[in-house]
């Protein structure tokens, strides 16, 4: 089993997913982000949702920004809804889908 090149333990679970950053062929590149997730609805991914501070020079003030990303979880991995989760990118997965969850935090 390898920690696909992160320093995060591989889920105790196993799984066949190819598409999976510890079990499977894909390689974990690129950003590590931390998020919510805010819909865990779909089969085999969720969306991801970050929260950061743009600054306004104008006004001198910090504006509230947030972005969604959709991230695909492997079988080893459960994620809850309101969860917060690291997701690391890769390859392009899909169309919309380039970053894999690679570690699930409980729910909120
Ligand atoms: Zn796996």
């Amino acid at each position: 089993m390898s920690s696909a090149g992160l320093d995060i333990a591989a889920p105790k679970k196993k799984c066949q997913d190819d598409r999976c950053p510890f079990h499977g062929s894909i390689k974990v590149r690129g950003r590590l982000l931390t998020g919510k997730a805010v819909s865990t609805a779909g089969k085999s991914f969720v969306v991801v949702e970050m929260e950061y501070l743009h600054m306004v020079p104008k006004f001198n003030r910090g504006e509230r920004r947030r972005s969604r990303v959709s991230a695909h979880v492997p079988p080893c991995i459960a994620v809850k809804d309101g969860a917060s989760v690291t997701i690391g990118e890769c390859r392009p997965l899909s169309k919309t889908i380039s970053f894999v969850v690679v570690e699930a935090g409980r729910g909120a």
